[in-house]
C-alpha cells in the first residue's frame, strides 16, 4: 500500500494544490492528513473542502481544535500572532467546515499505521523535538510506524532495541523502514515549513517497498502572502513563508 501523508496545511491553498497535483500523479492507495488544516493562512474553508474530497483518514490538530472550541479556552494556548490568526479563521468558517473540524478524531490507525497530530502521549499539543520526548511516545502505544506533524520539521526518530536516534528527513534520502525497528516520522508541513526550506513538504510512504520519502515542492509563495495581506492577517506570518521559519 502506498500513502500520501499530508500535514499542517494551515489554510495555504497554493501549497496544497501543488502537493495534491503531485500526489494525484503518483496514484496513492490512500491520502491521510495529520491535522492543522487551518490557522495562519488565508484559505481555511477552501483547504478543508479540497481535502475532504481526497481523504481516506485524518486527525485533529491544535489549530483545528482552536478554530472550533470556546474562545476563552484558546487565549492561554497561543502566542499573539497565532491567536490573531485563529480569531480571523473562526470568523471565516462555514457551518459544514466547522462541523468537519470539530468531529476529527485525535488518532487513526489506517493499515496499522498510528497517525496523530502532535505526539502519542498527547495527540494535540506535545512537540516531539528531541529523543527523550520521542522515547516517551514510543512507550505510550504499540506501533511499528507512527506518523506525526505539529513541529513542521521533517524528522525521523528510530527505535532499535533500547536506543532511540533522531535525524532530519531529507528529500534526497529515502528512509528504509526495517521490520525489526520502530519509527516516529514527522511529515513536515505543506503550508508553513519551519526547517529553513520554504518549499511545501509531504511524505510518500510505500509500505510494500518499506520506504518513506520526503517530497519537497515549490509553490507560488508570493500569491499566498498577497492573500494574507489582503485578509489583514499579521504580516509576520506572511513574511516567514519565504524563509521557511
Ligand atoms: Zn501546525
Amino acid at each position: 500500500m502506498r500513502y500520501a501523508i499530508i500535514s499542517d496545511i494551515h489554510a495555504n491553498l497554493e501549497a496544497l494544490e501543488v502537493v495534491l497535483a503531485d500526489v494525484t500523479e503518483r496514484k496513492p492507495d490512500g491520502v491521510v492528513c495529520l491535522g492543522d488544516f487551518v490557522g495562519y493562512g488565508p484559505d481555511p474553508v477552501a483547504c478543508v473542502e479540497r481535502m475532504r474530497g481526497v481523504l481516506q483518514a485524518a486527525v485533529m490538530g491544535n489549530h483545528d481544535l482552536a478554530a472550533v472550541e470556546t474562545e476563552d479556552a484558546l487565549a492561554a494556548k497561543f502566542n499573539p500572532l497565532a491567536y490573531e490568526a485563529i480569531l480571523w479563521t473562526r470568523q471565516q468558517l462555514t457551518g459544514a467546515v466547522r462541523g468537519f473540524l470539530a468531529e476529527l478524531p485525535q488518532r487513526v490507525r489506517p493499515d496499522g499505521l498510528l497517525c496523530v497530530h502532535a505526539s502519542v502521549r498527547d495527540p494535540i499539543e506535545e512537540y516531539i523535538l528531541d529523543v527523550e520526548t520521542a522515547r516517551a511516545s514510543f512507550g505510550a502505544a504499540e506501533f511499528s510506524i507512527c506518523l506525526v506533524g505539529h513541529t513542521h520539521i521533517p524528522t525521523v526518530f528510530e527505535e532499535a532495541g533500547t536506543s532511540v536516534i533522531g535525524e532530519p528527513l531529507l528529500p534526497d534520502r529515502p528512509l528504509l523502514l526495517r521490520p525489526d525497528r520502530r519509527y516516529i516520522i514527522n511529515a513536515g508541513s505543506v503550508g508553513q515549513p519551519r526547517d529553513g526550506d520554504p518549499r511545501a513538504a509531504y511524505l510518500w510512504l510505500d509500505l510494500g517497498a518499506h520506504r518513506a520519502t520526503l517530497v519537497r515542492l515549490e509553490y507560488p509563495i508570493a500569491r499566498t502572502q498577497e492573500k494574507m495581506m489582503t485578509a489583514g492577517l499579521p504580516p509576520m506570518l506572511a513574511e516567514r513563508l519565504a524563509y521557511g521559519r
